[in-house]
């Protein structure tokens, strides 16, 4: 129980928890098991309209992690992953107005910071889940670097804003004094961009596998992976971009060799004449009609495109990919909701 005079308003607790049983006594998950990695997309930390509190956040994460106990109930093995947009941003924004007081912290430390806080919100309300429902299942969030080419044509063309809006003239000041790409962003102001580089490496993928293997249910890769690049000596520095957080799922999931790759996100399908009169919903979609869809440009960049690329990529490499609502999550497993993409037509 909290302590007395203690006054934040977090979600009730039972205050008869029994106490951790050492991790010998954990059952061994069924060697068989399949393994998921799942996606979770900025909805299931906040919701539009929301500002970001503590609060509101953990109530989102607590209702979007009973349906993961739900699933893991269920007999999948789940690999974890987030997306860390607003969260990141907000850092960015606390580090820009205290910068006269405590030295700004750069991107890739706010990112980190941010898997961090996430992870401690979702490892927190899901062994919560997994407690009410008697699950024993540890949960390990792993702080993650995911390694970048320094070559990757994206570090030419910033694309994506990061952070909080200023005057043009603030702006060229940054240009100039901190050597920041500030780009102009739809009427609203001028924001900073970064590169949206692909991932390579799944830096801490042994330990990851291993966890994996061993029954744990491991929340990695948040927001993409801390971007990182490997010198000519192999050695690791932070750099200040974003990587796409269902490109580096799709890598995760094929390093863990995952039977399956699920993206949470708001919508229940991914649809083709997507917002227009002739809509349509994708069911069960075999890779190649995919590969035509996308390249007839039913996606769009930075939302459904990187989901769907995620999606090709894996089943590419054999698995089963399923795009869905975060409200359908057992379903989507089941074969009973979502879009699927399949290797071959009629699979
Ligand atoms: P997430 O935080 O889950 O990654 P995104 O906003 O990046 O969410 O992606 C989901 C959004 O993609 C949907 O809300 C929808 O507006 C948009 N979208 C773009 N094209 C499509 C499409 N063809 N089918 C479905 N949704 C699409
Ligand atoms: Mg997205």
């Amino acid at each position: 129980m909290p302590a007395a005079g203690h006054t934040d308003n977090r979600l009730s607790q039972g205050s008869h928890m029994t106490a951790q049983q050492p991790i010998e006594e954990f059952p061994a998950r069924a060697p068989d098991a399949k393994t998921v990695v799942v996606a979770l997309g900025g909805n299931a930390i906040l919701q539009p309209g929301q500002v970001g509190t503590f609060e509101e956040q953990l109530v989102n994460v607590d209702g979007a992690m009973r349906c993961i106990a739900e699933l893991v109930e269920s007999g999948w093995r789940v690999v974890l992953t987030h997306g860390n947009g607003p969260q990141v941003g907000d850092l960015l924004v606390q580090n820009a107005l205290a910068a006269k007081t405590v030295p700004s912290m750069p991107m890739d430390v706010c990112g980190a910071m941010s898997q961090g806080s996430i992870g401690y919100m979702l490892e927190q309300t899901l062994l919560n889940h997994f407690h009410k429902r008697r699950l024993e299942v540890p949960v390990v969030t792993v702080l993650t670097q995911v390694a970048v080419s320094a070559k990757d044509q994206a570090f030419d063309n910033p694309t994506k804003p990061v952070g909080a809006f200023h005057s043009e003239a603030e702006a060229r000041k940054m240009m100039l004094e901190d050597g920041h790409v500030m780009k102009e962003d739809a009427g609203r102001g001028w924001r900073r961009v970064v590169p949206s580089p692909k991932p390579v490496e799944i830096v801490p993928r042994a330990a990851i596998v291993d966890m994996v293997r061993n029954g744990i249910c491991v929340i990695c890769s948040g927001g993409g992976g801390v971007p990182v690049v490997r010198g000519k000596d192999g050695s690791l520095s932070g750099i200040a971009a974003v990587i796409d957080k269902d490109l580096a799922a799709a890598l995760l999931a094929k390093e863990v060799a995952a039977d399956a790759l699920l993206i949470l996100t708001d919508v229940p399908k991914a649809y083709i004449h997507y917002n227009t009169p002739e809509q349509q919903a994708l069911g069960t979609v075999s890779l190649a009609e995919m590969q035509a869809y996308a390249a007839e440009g039913h996606f769009k960049a930075g939302s459904m495109g990187p989901k769907v690329a995620a999606c090709m990529s894996f089943v590419e490499a054999g698995g089963t990919a399923v795009i869905g609502s975060l409200t359908e999550v057992v379903q989507a497993m089941a074969g009973e909701a979502g879009t699927r993409i399949v290797p071959e037509a009629g699979a």
